[in-house]
């Protein structure tokens, strides 16, 4: 099941995904499905109407925790060790954007990077839940891109401003509820050209290992987003670029890159 968040020019509102291509459909939902049951309207839409237009599938409620170096390859690209247990830091939930939405280079950076990233979409309070009772936790998945100022970050040793900045966590298409995670392929385009490429399988920590040990730091509340780490390959975004993260069985991401 594909759950996204669209607008026709008014509030937000929540869709089932039916159908592939110039076919799909959006079938409307009433409320949203994290604290809702799923409940079809009657109303459906053409994805491809004019007018229509995706949001971010969910807006972090507290807090996006992003994890460093989840894949050996990217961690050696970085001339970095592979930690012995989760690296993590937070994306503010005003970070993020949604499909075809602009991610803006700051004007404090000469190198933005793409780092395309599996999302996890919390579900329901977490708190000190064990690896093996994990997934319950969890409502689903969508494709992230964890946007990175890479010369400040290297430059400063909080990366606060280096990955938190406005439009630095675009999401989406949609959440795919009830998929299985452990071996999909993930690549990142930039203008139609690969730039990252891995599977999920390579991950150091696994989704399970990664919302236990997150949540014994912090509670994770529903629509709190978890990034797991990118394969190898990132590079610079510059202005007019266009980036697609995509994810097996989930879909793609593609967002526009501008300096103001
Ligand atoms: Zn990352």
């Amino acid at each position: 099941m594909r759950i996204a968040r669209f607008t026709q020019g008014s509030d937000p509102r929540y869709a089932l995904v039916e159908g592939e291509g110039e076919a799909a459909e959006l079938v409307v939902i009433s409320g949203d499905p994290i604290y809702m049951p799923v409940q079809p309207t009657g109303e459906r839409v053409p994805l491809d109407d004019d007018g229509v237009r995706l949001l971010a599938p969910v807006i972090p409620r507290s807090k996006v925790v992003a994890v460093a170096r989840n894949y050996v390859a990217h961690a050696h690209e970085m001339q970095a060790e592979v930690p012995d247990r989760p690296l993590l830091f937070f994306k503010p939930n005003t970070s993020v954007v949604g499909p075809d939405d602009p991610v803006v280079l700051p004007e404090w950076s000469d190198r933005v990077e793409h780092e395309g990233e599996l999302a996890v979409v919390i579900g329901k309070v977490t708190k000190d839940v064990s690896p093996e009772a994990a997934l319950a936790h969890v409502f689903g998945y969508t494709c992230a891109n964890d946007v990175t100022a890479r010369d400040v970050q290297r430059a400063e040793s909080q990366w606060a401003r280096a990955k938190g900045f406005d439009t630095s966590c675009p999401i989406g298409p949609w959440i795919v509820v009830d998929l299985d995670t452990e071996d999909l392929e993930v690549e990142i385009r930039v203008n139609g050209e690969r730039r990252q490429h891995g599977s999920t399988s390579q991950m150091v920590f696994d989704i399970p290992y990664l919302v236990s040990y997150v949540s014994e730091a912090f509670t994770l509340l529903p629509g709190d987003v978890i990034l797991t780490g990118t394969p190898a390959g990132v590079g610079p975004l510059v202005h007019r670029d266009i980036v697609e993260v995509e994810i097996e069985n989930i879909g793609v991401l593609r967002n526009p890159v501008i300096r103001r």
